[in-house]
């Protein structure tokens, strides 16, 4: 579903992204960790096209990645994106940020729209607040508000930019919930996380990025249980 092959990065003269490659399966979880500033949120942003990339390449269902190409704005419509801050539109209702993207990008008839935004309210545990501005909601409902709103594009997969590193402590749970039921139904996920329970739990797979670089990559229950790289060893020890 989405292939990354040998993906350079610059800003002026600073090598963010020194050559990355991963492959993630159509229903696969991946996990990505990573020192801050490691390059995890540019490398999201390259495969969504929010960023352009300077070497490489990147294709999503065998549509290359493609900044300048006439198709970004569809090739954006296949990839979701949910970030750290909710970025929910302060005016409108919970309703109506998950039906914005469908009826001014898709032309989907409002009507549909609508019930199609009720259903996915009531998917992340929203129903009773769907008529509430994002003021009103927790940082946890509004998470789950950006979750629904990604849902209705009907991505092919949805990428996670630390998605509760914001919350408060007793809110992380409500949206990992969600998280973790999106992949039981086999949504393509990559995930940028410090939540290591949940990455334990779901991920299919964990790639720890280091310095631009994917320093280490393998299944969940290796790659945190017994890390081969010292520097993936001590990025763990000191989450702990
Ligand atoms: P992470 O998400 O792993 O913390 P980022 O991808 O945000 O890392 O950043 C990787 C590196 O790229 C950092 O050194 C950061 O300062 C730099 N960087 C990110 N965005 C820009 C930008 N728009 N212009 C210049 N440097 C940037
Ligand atoms: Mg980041």
């Amino acid at each position: 579903m989405i292939e990354i092959h040998a993906v350079h990065k610059r800003f002026h003269d600073h090598e963010v992204l020194k050559g990355v490659s991963l492959t993630v399966n159509a229903g696969e979880v991946v996990c990505l960790i990573g020192p801050s500033g490691s390059g995890k949120s540019t490398l999201l942003r390259c495969i969504n096209g929010l960023e352009t990339y300077d070497g490489g390449a990147i294709t999503i269902a065998g549509m290359r990645v493609d900044t300048r190409a006439k198709n970004i704005h569809e090739l954006r419509m296949r990839v979701g994106m949910v970030f750290q801050r909710f970025n929910l539109f302060p005016h409108r209702t919970a309703l109506e940020n998950v039906m914005e993207g469908p009826v001014f990008v898709k032309r989907v008839p409002p009507a549909q729209a609508r019930e199609q935004a009720r259903q996915l309210l009531d998917k992340v545990g929203l129903s009773h607040r769907m008529n509430a501005y994002p003021a009103e909601l927790s940082g946890g409902q509004q998470q789950r508000v950006a979750i629904a709103r990604a849902l209705a594009m009907e991505p092919q997969a949805i990428l996670f930019d630390e998605p509760t590193s914001a919350l408060d402590p007793e809110l992380v749970g409500e949206v990992l919930n969600v998280m973790r039921a999106l992949a039981r139904d086999g949504m393509t996920m990559i995930v940028v996380t410090h939540e290591m329970g949940f990455a334990r739990e779901v991920a299919d797979r964990v790639s720890f990025l280091h310095g631009g670089a994917i320093c280490e990559s393998g299944a969940a229950r290796d790659v945190l249980g017994k890390p081969q790289h010292p520097r993936t060893q001590e990025f763990l020890r000191r989450l702990l």
